[in-house]
């Protein structure tokens, strides 16, 4: 299939200059990564490594459990191990990173979003190149900057650099997989930024290359009995309706969350289920975390929920998915939430 070349040529001609010259390779994401980080990942390190590179690819904290159905999840290594039983493997990231000639930055756009990782990212003096879909790449902070916030997903900037550079024939099923992982996670499923054939022409073209779609999306919504649960609860109990700001939103203290014996990964996607009722167009999800609430915001239409999080909770993102981590009590972050849909109500319209 001939896909439309999108990537400028002379950074398609840096990048291929960049790929060809060198031999190893590290390939980060940012922290806490979802589908769309670890899928074009790992579509990274196994085209790379198809080409004879060495590769290793390093998370900050290793992908949450729901990840587990991503062809390839265990195939990076953890810059900081969370879980006491196990080993760390910050020695084994520092010793591939003292000796990589190529920095990969993948579905992030500044390096502090790989957390602690960044400060050992930031003393690298090779050369960096960042395949990313985020508003504002910090271009201080990069050598070749491939960003298209245009696309769905990192994955499809990544499919995009390896067909642009002639590699299309090595998108074998392993390749094919943790990258359709991404473009599906990233787009909900199909459901948004996919106004737009390219998605779809990629999503085609990596089931003819071997991606098994149906297992794909069967796997992707397994969960265990206690997030079931949870959302339960979050239904139920917590989620607190404001129709006239057309705005939806819950919590989860720390305490609640060790009553359900929460792991990393448990509340993916819950930030969108108030979306689902008649009349809300903006959603957030604040949970406690040691240091800080993480904030979560979804929204629909104009809404941009990233000019709230830079505004109030220290993020970012995109306009209906935005982030930020928030220093003070969740009860004061419902409350700028709050104030926010005031301030931003003329974007309120569905
Ligand atoms: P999530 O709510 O799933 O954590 O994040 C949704 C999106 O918001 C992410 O894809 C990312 O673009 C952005 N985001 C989340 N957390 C942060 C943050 O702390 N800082 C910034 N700048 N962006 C964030
Ligand atoms: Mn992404």
């Amino acid at each position: 299939m001939e896909i439309n070349k999108i990537i400028e040529p002379a950074t398609l001609d840096a990048a291929r200059h960049l790929i060809d010259g060198h031999q190893r390779f590290v390939i980060t994401t940012h922290m806490s990564p979802d589908g769309d980080a670890v899928g074009s990942a790992i579509g990274l390190h196994r085209w790379l490594k198809k080409k004879g590179k060495d590769v290793t690819v390093i998370f900050n904290d290793a992908p949450g459990l729901n990840l587990n159905f991503i062809p390839g999840h265990d195939e990076g290594i953890i810059f900081e191990t969370q879980e006491k039983s196990q080993p760390s493997q910050k020695a084994a990231a520092l010793k591939v990173l003292e000796q990589a000639e190529v920095l990969i930055a993948t579905d992030y756009n500044e390096l502090y979003r790989t957390g602690e990782l960044a400060n050992e990212l930031r003393k690298l003096s090779i050369p960096k190149l960042m395949t990313d879909h985020h508003l504002n790449p910090a271009t201080e902070e990069f050598d070749i900057i491939i960003s298209h916030p245009e696309m769905a997903a990192a994955c499809e900037v990544v499919y995009h650099l390896i067909c642009e550079m002639g590699d299309a024939n090595l998108i074998d099923a392993g390749i094919a997989g943790p990258l359709y992982c991404g473009l599906m996670t990233d787009t909900g499923m199909f459901s948004y930024s996919v106004n737009n054939p390219g998605p779809w022409l990629m999503a085609a073209d990596l089931v003819s290359r071997g991606a098994d779609a149906e297992r794909l999306r069967r796997d992707c919504e397994l969960e265990p009995e206690r997030r079931a649960r949870l959302m339960g609860y979050v239904l139920d109990q917590k989620m607190k309706v404001l129709p006239e700001l057309k705005g939806a939103y819950f919590s989860l203290t720390k305490t609640e969350l060790k009553k359900y014996n929460y792991q990393k990964g448990d509340s993916e996607g819950f930030v969108n289920l108030p979306l689902n009722l008649y009349g809300i167009q903006v959603s957030a999800y604040f949970r406690e975390e040691k240091n800080f609430v993480k904030v979560s915001l979804r929204s629909k239409g104009n809404f941009p929920v990233n000019e709230v999080c830079k505004q109030f909770f220290g993020g970012g993102g995109h306009k209906n998915a935005a982030g930020g981590e928030f220093h003070g009590s969740i009860e004061m972050a419902e409350k700028l939430f709050v104030k926010a849909l005031g301030i931003y109500a003329e974007y309120l319209s569905l």
